[in-house]
Order: C-alpha cells, then sequence, then structure tokens
C-alpha cells in the first residue's frame, strides 16, 4: 500500500500498491492494453496456472491497469481485495452465481434496482437459483425465508425509487450466525456508505455511475471484506468448501488463505473460475477511465450531496410538486437510517411526484433544458428519467408497486453544476 489513510480523499489519489510504472516512471497508471504476459520460464508459467503464485496471465483474469482500481476501490470500501467485471449487471450476476448452484437460494430486498430485479426474477430462476424477496421495512422478514439452501442475502444501500437507506448492521447480524454473507450494492454511495464497518461481506458497484462519475465508461466491481467467517457451517458453502473439479479438485476455503495470507477465498474463486469460464471481464481502457474518476470522487459526493440538500428545499416548497422522496425525508426508522448509514452528505438521488401523474411527468422530462434525459444515475451531469415509461417498464404491475414506482414518479440524480443552474431548470420544467 503507498498510503495507510483512511480518507477517501487521499485513498482516491494514493490507494493501493501503485506508485509509478516501474519501468518508465510515469505517475498516472498506464494503459496495459494487453492480452497477455511473457512467463519468465516454463515453471513460472506452471506455478501461475497452478496457483502456486499469483501473477499475470491472460487479461480475462486480470490485468495490470485494472488491478489498480480494484485495489482503490477496496481501499476505499475498506476490504482487502477487488474484482474488477464488464459491468454493474455482471458484478450483479457474478456475487450470486459464485455461491449458488441449481437448487439454491437467496434472499434478496425487496428494493432493488429493475435491472437487478430482472436479471433476479428471470434469468437466475431460468438457472434453477430461486430468489425470495424480503422487505426490509421489518428486518424479520429476512430470517423467516432462511432455509438449508439459502446462500447469501441481497441488498442495496441506497435502492430507488424507494430510497430507503438499507438496514445493513440488523440484516448482516442475522445471517452470520448461520453463515450466509450480506452482499451490498453500494452503487448509490460510494464514500458517504461503508457498508463493510456495518457488517457486510462483500460490497458491489456499478462503477458506470458515481465511482466513474464522467459518463463515459461501463464497469463492475466485487470487493471483499476479508473478514466473513466462512466456516461457521461449512455445508451453508459448498462453493467455498467441496473440492472443485475444474481445479483438481481445490478447497477455496482452504486454499486461498494458505496462498494469499487473506481471507478471501470468495473473491479468488470469482475471479479465477467465474471470470476464467464466463470472461465478462472489464476492459483495461475503461478501467483507466474510471480510474480518472475514481481520483475525485471524495471531492463530487460532497457536490453532490450538497447540491442535493438544496434542490431538495426548493422541491419540497414547489407547488407543482405533490411529494419529494429522498433519503432523509423517509418519517421515524427509515429516515433515520439514512442519518445512521450515510456519513458526509445524504446521497444525490431524489424522486418527485408530479400532479398529473403520467402525463405530468413525461411533459416534465420534455421541457428541461439543462438536465439530460438519460437511463443513468451518478453522472457528474444532473440527470432526469420517467421510470414508469423506462428503467422499470419490464417490471409487473406488482412489482412496480412493490418498488415504489408511481406512474407520475421523476427519478432526478442531481450533478455537481451549480445549484442555482440545477434550480432553475427544475423550476421553468415544473412551471411549462
Ligand atoms: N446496480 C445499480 C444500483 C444500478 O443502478 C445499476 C445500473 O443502473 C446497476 C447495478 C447495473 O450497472 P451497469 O449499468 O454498470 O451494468
Amino acid at each position: 500500500m503507498t498510503t495507510t489513510s483512511k480518507n477517501p480523499e487521499t485513498i482516491g489519489l494514493h490507494g493501493g500498491t501503485y506508485r509509478k510504472d516501474e519501468s518508465q516512471t510515469s505517475v498516472a497508471v498506464p494503459i496495459h492494453q494487453t492480452t497477455s504476459y511473457q512467463f519468465n520460464s516454463a515453471q513460472h508459467a506452471a506455478n501461475l496456472f497452478g496457483l502456486k503464485e499469483f501473477g499475470n496471465i491472460y487479461t480475462r483474469i486480470m490485468n495490470p491497469t485494472t488491478n489498480t482500481l480494484e485495489e482503490r476501490v477496496a481501499a476505499l470500501e475498506g476490504g482487502v481485495a477487488g474484482l474488477c467485471v464488464s459491468s454493474g449487471q455482471a458484478a450483479s450476476a457474478f456475487v450470486v452465481q459464485n455461491l449458488c448452484s441449481t437448487g439454491d437460494n437467496i434472499i434478496a430486498s425487496t428494493d432493488l434496482y429493475g435491472g437487478t430485479v430482472n436479471l433476479f426474477s428471470n434469468t437466475l430462476k431460468s438457472m434453477g437459483v430461486e430468489v425470495r424477496y424480503a422487505d426490509p421495512v421489518d428486518t424479520k422478514n429476512f430470517e423467516k425465508l432462511i432455509d438449508e439452501k439459502t446462500r447469501l442475502i441481497y441488498a442495496e444501500v441506497l435502492p430507488n425509487p424507494s430510497l430507503r437507506v438499507f438496514p445493513i448492521k440488523e440484516v448482516a447480524d442475522i445471517g452470520k450466525p448461520h453463515g450466509i454473507p450480506l452482499v451490498v450494492d453500494n452503487t448509490a454511495c460510494p464514500v458517504i456508505c461503508k457498508p463493510i464497518e456495518h457488517g457486510a461481506a462483500i460490497v458491489m458497484h456499478s462503477l458506470t455511475k458515481f465511482i466513474g462519475g464522467h459518463g463515459n465508461s461501463i464497469g463492475g466491481i466485487i470487493i471483499d471484506s476479508g473478514n466473513f467467517d466462512w466456516s461457521i457451517n461449512k455445508d451453508r458453502q459448498p462453493n467455498i468448501w467441496k473440492p472443485d473439479p475444474s481445479y483438481h479438485g481445490v478447497v477455496w476455503g482452504d486454499a486461498v488463505p494458505q496462498l494469499t495470507g487473506a481471507n478471501i477465498p470468495y473473491l479468488v474463486r470469482a475471479r479465477v473460475v467465474l471470470l476464467r469460464d464466463l470472461g465478462s471481464a472489464i476492459s483495461p481502457f475503461n478501467a483507466f477511465q474510471i480510474i480518472q474518476g475514481l481520483e475525485t470522487v471524495a471531492l463530487r459526493m460532497k457536490q453532490h450531496c450538497a447540491n442535493a440538500e438544496k434542490v431538495k428545499d426548493f422541491l419540497k416548497k414547489h407547488s407543482k410538486v405533490q411529494k419529494v422522496i429522498y433519503s432523509t425525508l423517509h418519517k421515524g426508522e427509515i429516515g433515520e437510517r439514512a442519518k445512521r448509514y450515510l456519513k458526509g452528505g445524504y446521497g444525490a438521488l431524489m424522486g418527485i411526484e408530479l400532479e398529473g401523474g403520467l402525463e405530468a411527468g413525461k411533459k416534465f422530462i420534455d421541457s428541461l433544458k439543462m438536465l439530460y434525459h438519460v437511463a443513468n444515475i451518478g453522472d457528474a451531469r444532473s440527470l432526469a428519467i420517467h421510470p414508469a415509461s423506462t428503467t422499470h417498464s419490464q417490471l409487473s404491475d406488482k412489482d412496480l408497486a412493490a418498488a415504489g414506482v408511481t406512474p407520475g414518479y421523476v427519478r432526478l440524480s442531481i450533478g455537481i453544476e451549480h445549484s442555482d443552474d440545477i434550480i432553475a431548470d427544475l423550476d421553468q420544467a415544473l412551471n411549462t
């Protein structure tokens, strides 16, 4: 590590082992646009393939540019190791596939990104993995769904559109005695939430959003806290404790701590089995682009959150807005959770419900002049979308209602422009 700092501003620039390029001394992380790596000798190659030592083999499985991104985001999250993949969707699929086979189940929060719901309710189902949904309003809902085939619990820290912060510690504590890890999607809250500190075993991000920030590259990452006790019930996690025939019968739970000195069998298995077999590698160029975003994500999050506060206060008073949905505006325990789990700001995501339902939502979107109308969040630019007709349009009416999408709901991702300009554009669109 080049820094032991716990401050996100410093980690974004110095986290991980990269200090300079060893051959040319360049400070900016080079783009290693290569597929392959020359082995030192036949023995060296055999050792790498036999997992007797770690090193570069082939960019589908690892790459030096990507490695810097993995180390820095892992440091940002307070984890031990990271694995980049081609998109946030690939990360969501990998985190489940890494522990589940046909006949297994996971328990997922009902508050999820629509794409994750599609993946879970359709694609994973077709592969024989059952997803059981629990409403986080009452954390006991998670406990009730556990059986001997439950491999993990999955949630999002700040899911949209509900924007109800997830009870991370409460649910992590339910899983731990059973040997069930909590996997948390922290896409909406880099820097302002550290799920590992609250008990999450695994954290994932769509790097496409706030971490990349510039809206130019798709990517995903999985981070291993390194502190989950996989051995508490070995029958619970066959992918960690049963011999793996694809690696001459290796038992990841035993071999990885011996090889790396770290409790990261989950992450190493995801790399050397899933990335090897499924091939959802991020390109080194995208990893480089996302590193440029990572260098300033701590600064940007401050501006995103400060702007969001001002926009929220403005919208709350606006006569055309029926309701503002924001992490701290929920009543009671859910609003309190935002204050407990988010530090340094309460997020950039916001919802508004407009008088006039579907038509009012569409008219508002069409009237925006500065805000972009895009299917994305977490860009440096302010963004807006109408979920019922776009991102959530493939969900059934029942799933839509469960996700909190009403016909007049508009999702806003508040950017880092001057707050006066964001407010002026929203105001003119509301008054059109
Ligand atoms: N998780 C969340 C919370 C998201 O919002 C998204 C995309 O919108 C994803 C995962 C999927 O990420 P990607 O678009 O990088 O595949």
